[in-house]
């Protein structure tokens, strides 16, 4: 199933924490994307990132760090959307975590 552009973040597990909780520095970071794994939008909110070039903060599960790693081990990607889309569709992510 593909998921409209806009509206992933009324489903997001983050939704009514405050952001404080998932904009957090270092390790504490790791402690916060928990929320994370039980989240149905983990694929939208990852590929925003990336795509959008975010680097503060927890998003789709990955730390700020876990996602300097993976832009960096897949330099080529233009479009983490399609990619993330095609990989959950098969369940498996590029960086080989399983997904919702
Ligand atoms: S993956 Fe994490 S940060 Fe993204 S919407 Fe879900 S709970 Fe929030």
């Amino acid at each position: 199933m593909r998921s409209d552009q806009g509206d992933w973040r009324v489903r997001a597990a983050c939704r009514d924490e405050s952001p404080d909780r998932l904009f957090v520095r270092g390790a504490e970071q790791r402690k916060a994307r928990m929320v994370c794994f039980g989240c149905q939008v983990r694929t939208e909110c990852l590929a925003e990132a990336l795509d959008k070039g975010i680097e503060f903060g927890v998003w789709g599960g990955m730390t700020e760090r876990e996602r300097r790693a993976l832009l960096r081990r897949r330099p080529g990607v233009r479009n983490w959307r399609a990619l993330l889309e095609a990989a959950r569709r098969e369940s498996v992510r590029p960086d080989g975590y399983r997904v919702g």
